[in-house]
């Protein structure tokens, strides 16, 4: 007998009444004694496999359980029930695994409706619930996408350093990495730690972007992007955040910031375009469920479009583009501001807070906004002085129900200029002279940005709790599993 199974996503798809298969899965469900719900992995749908209970042994039926796993081999047949074109009649049933029903109630495979804290504290099993194998197939088509993307744009992938000598990379705390003991340390004489007998000689952290080798290479290979783990000991215990997340950054020789805007806004469409076109079982699913927690929530919270509408309005609607200071304008003049509603002040120079940039996005405008041209003071070094002297060329891409999706800029090129602001924002340039180096050799406008991963995979499923759009997710206090 053939025992290479078919994938249930197959079955379905193309499988032909009267073939002979043989199929691997796990129990979503039983029901009188006959009907076993199987599931793969392979698609959110099940396959329905029908058993005789007459001519099976008893023992045997009694370890189909939901949560178990089995090879079923049997015939393709035309279903009686509604909601299937095809069912498999079981010829042969083995438990593979069985799962007993007392623990199985415990977990998140009991089939009802779970909170999402509840299903983090089951991370490991929470890959079984129809959620989150939908989120998780997803977060693959979203990525395989984004290497598609910027392949057929002629771009190169680069992997850049995940442990980094340099700390200017100047976006938020970094996690050191050290094989020193922890309870006796090589000393200075002085008191502190002498990292020189720290494994690299020196004193080394975990990256929070790869922004600045990808620079190098871009300057040399004309396009580039990386894609990789990115970490971040920012306490910040929010919705948003991440301590190790996943973060794509392209950079282009000879783009400016408009062209850097228009490469972004082509490419955050392009993966919608993409889920559209690909996961549309899983998307529907989570439309349904978006509906559902809409529904939940107070009317004036709820989100007016649907999760599948809300991708097809991101990809048949330009951006709006602004400025920061027209965007201060904005803010300054909402009745919103006027009526004392926002907690934070709003002026010229101020960093803006989440609550400023959901109010731009999702009150004033209804759809995404790249912001750019930011104060110098409050953006990185590397980003290139406007000539009023005040902003530099920055641009940050907010979405609806997200907020910041994208960071970018258009990098200063200008070796003079580049040291200067080295020397306002107290950055060793001799930790740096690699980067500086490519100032004096051929310098060129370039411009790239970063994409959080997640944030774009909470705006396509519509999760609206970052841990739940990465399998394992570590947040202060948490590294479980
Ligand atoms: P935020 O203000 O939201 O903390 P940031 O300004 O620190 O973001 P950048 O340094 O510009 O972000 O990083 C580029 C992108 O990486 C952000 O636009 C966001 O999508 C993502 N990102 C940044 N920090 C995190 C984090 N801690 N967890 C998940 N994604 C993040
Ligand atoms: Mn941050």
């Amino acid at each position: 007998m053939n025992t290479k199974r078919t994938k249930i996503v197959d079955l379905l798809n193309s499988g032909k009444v009267g073939e002979k298969i043989v199929v691997k899965g796990w129990v979503r469900a039983f029901r009188s004694n006959r009907f076993i719900q199987l599931n793969d992995g392979s698609t959110i749908k099940n396959i329905q496999a029908v058993v005789d209970f007459e001519s099976f042994d008893e023992e045997l039926l009694r370890k189909v359980t939901t949560g178990a796993a089995l090879s079923i081999a049997g015939i393709l047949v035309e279903s009686q029930g509604a909601g299937q074109a095809i069912e498999v009649k079981v010829d042969t049933l083995e438990v593979l695994g069985a799962a007993h029903p007392e623990d199985v109630q415990k977990t998140v495979m009991q089939p009802k409706k779970h909170s999402l804290e509840f299903l983090r504290e089951q991370a490991h099993l929470r890959f079984r619930t129809n959620t989150f194998s939908a989120v998780f197939r997803i977060r693959h088509a979203v990525a395989f996408a984004i290497h598609k993307y910027f392949n057929d744009q002629g771009f190169f992938y680069l992997h850049t350093p995940i442990i980094t000598g340099s700390d200017a990379e100047g976006a938020g705390e970094m996690f050191r990495v050290t094989n020193l003991d922890a309870l006796n340390p090589p000393l200075n004489e002085d008191g502190t730690v002498n990292y020189k007998e720290d494994f690299f000689g020196k004193s080394v952290n975990l990256t929070v972007s790869g922004q600045l080798e990808a620079e190098l290479a871009a300057t040399a290979l004309g396009q580039v992007y990386t894609f990789g783990p990115t970490f971040r000991a920012e306490n910040s215990n929010t919705s948003r955040h991440l301590a190790e997340f996943w973060m794509i950054e392209p950079e282009v020789a000879f783009n400016d910031l408009t062209e850097n805007m228009n490469l972004t806004e082509d490419f955050l469409k392009y993966i919608c375009q993409y889920v559209l076109d690909n996961c549309a079982d899983d998307l529907q699913f989570l439309n349904d469920r978006d509906a559902t927690e809409q529904q939940q929530k107070p009317q004036n919270e709820r989100n007016e479009l649907a999760l599948i509408d809300r991708l097809k309005f991101v990809i048949n609607n330009d951006f709006k583009r602004l400025t920061y200071t027209e965007a201060i304008e904005v803010l300054l003049n909402s009745s919103h501001y006027k009526k004392k509603k926002f907690k934070y002040d709003v002026k010229w120079g101020i960093d803006l807070q989440s609550e400023h940039e959901r109010y731009l996005v999702e009150k004033e405008f209804k759809c995404p906004v790249i912001l750019s041209d930011y104060p110098k003071e409050i953006k990185a070094f590397y980003m290139r002085q406007n000539d009023d002297q005040k902003t530099v060329a920055a641009m940050d891409v907010l979405f609806p129900g997200i907020g910041e999706i994208v960071g970018g800029s258009q990098r200063e090129e200008r070796m003079e200029v580049l040291k200067a602001k080295c020397k306002d924002f107290d950055i060793d340039e001799k930790e740096l002279w690699w980067y500086l180096d490519t100032r004096k050799f051929g310098t060129v406008p370039h411009a790239g940005f970063g994409l959080g991963f997640e944030r774009m995979i909470m705006f396509v499923t519509g999760m609206t709790n970052i841990r739940d759009v990465i399998p394992f997710p570590r947040t202060p206090q948490n590294a479980e599993f």
